[in-house]
């Protein structure tokens, strides 16, 4: 029997690596995709190859580029006919004043954290109505539902991200295809990986489970979204240690 298959958008570290390994370890094949950092997917498709025995592709391109992102469905669709879950994780940061940000900054955080999330949704979508079966998680924030001072472009894009998973969940609810967002907290990886020592000591002192959270726990909430009943859709998962 084929085995069921799983795009990850940005996995070449961070959150997007372990959803891989996750998926891998429970027997899907894994479709990696990341921006720049070639070697970085190499090794993640290497281990998961030696490690879990599942097939496993690199698909590189910027996936908020419309073109990028018909090309490595190409290649997808080349291999497999339809994902069984798309996980949207790719994204970037950016901490300024809003006074202060460039119109490139603004539109290439907006691109890549929300845009790409439809181009992938588009080009997953129609082979998921015919199969009648398909899951969409998309990755955001707890900043989508609250706003962060200093990151009002990266908050806006996250907020796009909820309206856009609540949107297509009642849109493709009657096709059997759930759709759903994790928010998460702050999470140790890169994306945080300027704070100072003592920067993170005040921030863990902010969230009241006293620490960050790992990429493994947004990983395991992921693959339990992935394998609910098909009735959770439309919803906006908070995973952030009781911060909001
Ligand atoms: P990370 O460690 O910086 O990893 C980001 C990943 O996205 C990398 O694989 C990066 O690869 C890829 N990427 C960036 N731009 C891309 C593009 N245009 N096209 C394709 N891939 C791209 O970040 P992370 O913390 O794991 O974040 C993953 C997701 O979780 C993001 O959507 C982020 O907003 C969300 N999130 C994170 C936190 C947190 O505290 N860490 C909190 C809330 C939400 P390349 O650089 O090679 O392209």
């Amino acid at each position: 029997m084929e085995p069921k298959s799983i795009l990850v958008t940005g996995a070449s570290r961070g959150i997007g690596r372990e959803i891989a390994l996750k998926f891998a370890e429970g027997g899907y094949r894994v479709f990696l995709n990341c921006r720049t950092s070639a070697s970085e997917l190499e090794e993640v498709r290497h281990t998961i190859s030696e490690k879990y025995r599942v097939p496993c592709e690199t698909v590189l391109g910027d996936v908020g580029n419309s073109r990028d992102v018909a090309s490595l469905f190409e290649q997808i669709y080349r291999t497999c006919d339809c994902l069984d879950v798309l996980v949207n994780n790719a994204g970037i940061a950016h901490i300024g004043l809003l006074m202060d940000m460039k119109d490139e900054e603004w539109k290439q955080i907006l691109d890549t954290n929300l845009s790409s999330v439809f181009y992938c949704c588009r080009a997953a979508i129609p082979p998921m109505i015919s199969r009648k079966c398909g899951r969409i998680i998309n990755i955001s924030s707890m900043w989508g539902t609250a706003g962060a001072s200093c990151e009002a472009a990266y908050s806006a894009s996250k907020a796009g991200v909820h309206g856009l998973t609540k949107a297509i969940a009642k849109e493709l609810a009657p096709s059997n295809i759930q759709v759903n967002a994790i928010a998460c907290g702050v999470i140790d990886t890169m994306m945080n990986g300027q704070l100072s020592d003592e920067e993170r000591k005040g921030l863990e002192e902010e969230i009241p489970a006293g620490r960050y959270g790992t990429a493994a726990e947004i990983a395991k909430v992921v693959w339990d979204t992935a394998h609910a009943p098909e009735y959770l859709t439309g919803q906006i998962i908070g995973v952030d240690g009781g911060y909001l």
